[in-house]
């Protein structure tokens, strides 16, 4: 079933011109200076959102916050960690899809409800979001965020849940998509919804346990790997361990989001049962296989170009070299209007060094292809620079349909493979080849485990209903 959102206008410019994940989340149970020991996952998980940061923590019954806009550093980097105390925490970094930018809509959210204090950490967007707020208002709720994880808070507390039955069955209502966590004086809670759309993983530490979006998280907080949690799974913590439920339908189809594998998910991290880095490496040989270039050198658009780039190389046996600088100084994103100021600011992003791309012809490698404004002026960077010929080579598909998932994309107006044919956007573009990996090529590539990957963005075949 085909859903189309409505197209809205689209003001702001992003100077990374990517879809941009919705959030990261961290759990910690028994064990020491949890906070502190969040502060750590958080920053591994800062690419999933840097627009605000937050930590919940439990002691002795109960539950302390921090929340701050900015940078996990920003919102941390004074010590506020050590305020929290306790051994039992949740913590949340977001960048929004649904909701504004502001405090308010800082994760974790903290509530009173009949169980006594609740906070909740949310990866993911509810499909049916919208239903559910207009829902909810009419029942008389009083709504304080902007954002659709509020919900879970309400569905909690108008069923009065507190039983993990009763927890489960809220999050069955939910629908998709959802990993989340919950942190009570009593418990911690950590699940994925059942189509199992955005990751989350089981870490061990000591006689603890830890939870988080991708294991990059627990290399970081010294902890180890132990597995995926399901979709559908519903861990329950306990000071001798874990239970497992499920809810949901069972043995509904998995929609992993396999823009993850593709671009969200850090290249050291394992999510899904893969290793990101070496997906994109594979899926950079298979894109040479299927759109090799005539060209001297590979240069991938900096930093998420890089494995895809390394496995075209490989594959044609060409040299790969830097030809493109990324500044990781100046902030994940900037709104410039404005054809000048967008030049500048892909400058002070993106430095071409001329000697390397001079006289040369490039075969120009990223991971995919949004709206196509900082593309076409890099393009434009490498000619000045003395690039005889630029063949763009893009590791997925034509991203033709917004995510109601939890990424955010632009909409439909502004997906420049919405509005255009391969050949238009070569010509926009002014590329002297473009081609594109097709869905066949990454089916090739995840084998049996293909139909367990959401690809809604490229094929908009979503789910039929929330
Ligand atoms: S629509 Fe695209 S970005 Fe959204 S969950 Fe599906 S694959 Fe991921």
């Amino acid at each position: 079933m085909l859903i189309r959102p409505a197209d809205l206008d689209g003001a702001a410019w992003d100077m990374d011109d990517k879809a941009r994940d919705a959030c990261g989340i961290v759990g910690i149970y028994g064990i020491k200076e949890a906070a502190q020991l969040a502060v750590l996952g958080l920053h591994a998980l800062q690419h999933r959102g840097q627009e605000s940061a937050g930590i919940v923590s439990c002691n002795a019954g109960n539950l302390y916050s921090h929340r701050g806009m900015g940078l996990v550093s920003n919102v941390f980097g004074q010590g506020e960690a050590q305020k929290l105390p306790g051994n039992f925490a949740i913590g949340h970094v977001r960048y929004s899809t649904a909701g504004g930018s502001n405090i308010v809509n800082a994760q974790p959210l903290l509530a009173l409800y009949s169980g006594g204090e609740i906070a909740l950490a949310h990866n993911g967007n509810l499909a049916g979001g919208d239903s559910l707020r207009r829902k909810l208002l009419e029942q008389g709720a009083l709504l304080q965020t902007g954002s659709d994880s509020e919900f879970f808070l309400h569905l909690l507390a108008q069923q009065q849940a507190t039983a993990e039955e009763q927890i489960a069955g809220v999050l069955e209502q939910a629908g998709a998509a959802f990993s989340i966590l919950i942190l009570t004086d009593k418990r911690m809670i950590a699940a994925r919804d059942p189509w199992g759309f955005r990751p989350l993983a089981l870490g061990r530490l000591g006689d603890g346990f830890v939870a988080a979006s991708e294991s990059c998280a627990f290399d970081q907080m010294g902890a180890t790997f132990e597995r995926e949690i399901d979709p559908g799974e519903m861990l329950t913590f306990t000071p001798g361990g874990y239970r497992s439920t499920f809810f949901g339908k069972r043995g509904a189809r998995k929609r992993n989001c396999l823009l993850e594998l593709i671009y969200f998910a850090r290249p050291d991290s394992f999510v899904f049962g893969r290793f990101p880095h070496i997906f994109r490496r594979q899926s950079g040989h298979i894109l040479a296989r299927e759109h090799p270039a005539e060209a001297d050198m590979v240069v991938a658009i900096p930093d998420s170009g890089f494995s895809a780039a390394m496995g075209y190389a490989e594959e044609l046996n060409m040299t790969m070299d830097r030809g493109i600088i990324r500044n990781h100084y100046i902030g994940r994103s900037f709104i410039a209007p404005g054809q000048a100021a967008r030049a500048t600011a892909v400058r002070m992003k993106h430095n071409v060094v001329r000697e390397v791309v001079k006289g040369k012809r490039l075969a120009l490698i990223d991971d995919s292809l949004i709206r196509g404004t900082t593309t076409a002026a890099l393009g434009k960077e490498l000619r000045d620079a003395g690039a005889t010929e630029v063949h763009l080579r893009i590791a997925c598909p034509p991203t033709r349909h917004p995510c109601l998932y939890g990424v955010d994309f632009p909409h439909y107006t502004e997906l420049m493979a919405y509005r255009h044919s391969i050949d238009e956007i070569k010509s926009t573009l002014n590329m002297d080849s473009l081609g594109y990996l097709s869905i066949e090529g990454i089916a090739g590539i995840l084998g049996e485990d293909g139909a367990d990957y959401c690809t809604a963005c490229w094929t908009g075949e979503y789910l039929a209903g929330p």
